[in-house]
C-alpha cells in the first residue's frame, strides 16, 4: 500500500478538507457514543497544532439527496466541541456561499463542520461537480473515514483526485493494521469466520483461503458445512441449499493448502433462549440445535492460534448473546487477547456484532486492533478494492 500521510503534508495556513465519520447514535436528543468523535480527534489536533483550517466533511443518516432537518449535522456539533475542546463553526451547506463564507472567515487553528454531505444528490452519485464544488473550498484533502471508504462519493473519491490528498490519522492506522493482518502479515495467519449465514460471507471465504494457513469456521455458518458433509444438524440454523457451495470451498481450501477448521464437538440445546437446558454432542440430535462450539473444538483453535503469528477474525463462534451459548467465542477470544498480550500474536478484529461479542469477552482491549469500520472492513477483508483508498493511492 502507498499512501502518503498527514507528514507528507505542509497544513501550515491550508484550509484542510477533512473527511470524517460522525455518524454517531444519539439517544434522548443527546449524543450516546464517542467512539467515532474520539477517534477523529489526532487528525484535528495535528492540522490544528500545525497551524492549518480544519474543515469537517461528513454524513449524517442517509437523507437520500435532500435536506431533512432531522439529519441535520448541526445537532452533532455541541458534542464535537466538548470532546475537541474548543470551539466549532458550523456552515449549514457544505457547498455553495455559506460554506464558502464560512471557510473564508476561518483563521489558523480553526475548526469548521459543514452540513451533511448527503443532502446533495451529487454526494453519492459522486457528481464531479459536487467533488469539484468540494474541493473549491480547501488547498488539500484529508481522509479520516475508512468506514465510508468503500463508496464512491464526491466527499471520498471525487475530491480526492482533485486536490493533494492524504490519510489522515485514523484512516493510517487502520490501513496499517488491515495490511499487517492481510497484506503482509506475520505467517502462519488464521482466520476465525463465524456469525449466522453463510449467504451472507461467500466472498469472504473465497478470499481468505486464498491468504491464510487456516480457517476456522464457527457460528451458524459452520452448521452448512456439517451438513454438506453429511452431518446431521437437527433444527439448527442451517443453509441446506447452499451445501454444493460449502463443498466447494472445502475443496478450494484442500487445493490451496489452507487448513480449514470446522467444530468436532457441539453445544446442542431445545430453545434459543437464555440458560435453556444444554448437553454437549458430536452428533446433532433431530429435535435440538446447534447453539455454540464444544470444548474440544475450543482447544483446537486455541491450539492453532498458539502456533499462528496473525490472527483475522470475523463472526462469533456461537449465539453469543444468550448464556451459555458465548463460551466458545469468550473462550477463543480470552486466549487471543493473551497471546496478544504475549507478543506472539497480531489480532485483528472486526464487525458489528464481533466487536459487540469481543467486548463482552473483555478481549477487546488487548485485541491489536479493532475496526469499527463495519461494511468497508467487510468489503476489505473480500479483498475488493475500496474506492476511497485507492483514490489516496493514486
Ligand atoms: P458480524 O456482525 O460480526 O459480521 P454476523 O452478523 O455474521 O457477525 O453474525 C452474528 C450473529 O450470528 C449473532 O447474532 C449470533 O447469535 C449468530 N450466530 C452465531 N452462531 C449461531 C448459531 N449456531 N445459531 C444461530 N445463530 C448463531
Ligand atoms: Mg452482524
Amino acid at each position: 500500500m502507498d499512501f502518503k500521510t498527514l507528514d507528507a503534508m505542509d497544513v501550515t495556513d491550508k484550509t484542510a478538507l477533512i473527511r470524517v465519520d460522525i455518524n454517531v447514535p444519539f439517544e434522548n436528543g443527546a449524543v450516546s457514543d464517542f467512539t467515532r468523535i474520539d477517534a477523529i480527534l489526532p487528525t484535528i489536533n495535528d492540522i490544528v497544532a500545525a497551524g492549518g483550517k480544519a474543515v469537517l466533511l461528513a454524513h449524517f443518516g442517509r437523507p437520500k439527496g435532500k435536506v431533512v432537518p432531522e439529519m441535520s449535522l448541526a445537532q452533532v456539533r455541541p458534542a464535537l466541541e466538548a470532546r475537541l475542546g474548543k470551539p466549532v463553526a458550523f456552515a449549514e451547506d457544505c457547498i455553495g456561499k455559506p460554506a464558502k463564507d464560512a471557510v473564508s472567515a476561518m483563521k489558523p487553528g480553526d475548526v469548521l463542520l459543514l452540513e451533511n454531505t448527503r443532502f446533495h444528490p451529487g454526494e453519492e452519485k459522486n457528481d464531479p461537480m459536487m467533488a469539484a464544488s468540494l474541493a473549491a473550498l480547501g488547498d488539500i484533502y484529508v481522509n479520516d473515514a475508512f468506514s465510508a471508504a468503500h463508496r464512491a462519493h464526491a466527499s471520498t473519491e471525487g475530491i480526492a483526485r482533485l486536490l493533494p490528498s492524504c490519510a489522515g490519522r485514523l484512516m493510517e492506522a487502520e490501513l496499517k493494521a488491515l495490511d499487517a493482518a492481510l497484506g503482509n502479515p506475520a505467517r502462519p495467519v488464521v482466520a476465525v469466520v463465524g456469525g449466522a449465514k453463510v449467504s451472507t460471507k461467500l466472498d469472504l471465504l473465497g478470499n481468505l483461503i486464498e491468504k491464510v494457513d487456516a480457517l476456522v469456521i464457527g457460528g451458524g455458518m459452520a452448521n452448512t458445512f456439517l451438513a454438506a458433509q453429511g452431518q446431521a444438524v437437527g433444527k439448527s440454523l442451517c443453509e441446506h441449499d447452499l451445501a454444493d457451495t460449502a463443498r466447494t470451498v472445502m475443496d478450494k481450501a484442500r487445493a490451496l493448502g489452507c487448513r480449514l477448521i470446522l467444530p468436532t464437538d457441539l453445544v446442542v440445546a431445545r430453545e434459543f433462549k437464555a440458560n435453556a437446558p444444554s448437553e454437549i454432542v458430536t452428533d446433532c440430535p433431530d429435535d435440538a440445535m446447534i447453539l455454540d462450539a464444544g470444548p474440544e473444538s475450543v482447544a483446537q483453535i486455541v491450539d492453532v492460534f498458539k502456533t499462528s503469528r496473525t490472527l483475522i477474525w470475523n463472526g462469533p463462534l456461537g449465539a453469543f448473546e444468550i448464556e451459555p451459548f458465548d463460551k466458545a467465542t469468550n473462550s477463543a477470544a480470552a486466549e487471543a487477547a493473551q497471546l496478544t498480550r504475549d507478543g506472539t500474536l497480531v489480532s485483528v478484529a472486526g464487525g458489528g456484532d464481533t466487536v459487540a461479542a469481543l467486548n463482552r469477552a473483555g478481549a477487546a482491549k488487548d485485541f491489536t486492533y479493532i475496526s469499527t469500520a463495519g461494511g468497508a472492513f467487510l468489503e476489505w477483508m473480500e479483498g475488493k478494492t475500496l474506492p476511497g483508498v485507492a483514490a489516496l493511492e493514486a
